[in-house]
């Protein structure tokens, strides 16, 4: 395996979809090349913000999730219609 290869099955190595000689010959590779051993690494690492960019709405509150006394005060403070 080239350094040329190796970026191009960097993906399938990172998320597991490579067959074990494939596996065997990557990490071979990466024993003996420190360029790789640089690329995977800054390669993992823009994978992982963009994992965490992606699931950062879900963390924040759902719209709804007032607590209950802010609702009631919010429900008292408004005017009446009827
Ligand atoms: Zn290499």
């Amino acid at each position: 395996m080239n350094c040329r290869e190796f970026t191009e099955f960097l993906h399938e190595y990172l998320f597991g979809n490579l067959p074990a000689e494939e596996r065997a010959e990557f990490d071979k590779h990466l024993a003996e090349c420190p360029w790789c051993v640089a690329y995977l690494d800054s390669y993992r690492k823009t994978v992982q913000l963009e994992q965490a960019a992606f699931a950062a709405p879900e963390d924040a509150p759902p719209p709804g999730d007032a607590p209950e006394e802010l609702v009631q005060a919010i429900l008292r403070a408004r005017p009446r219609s009827s």
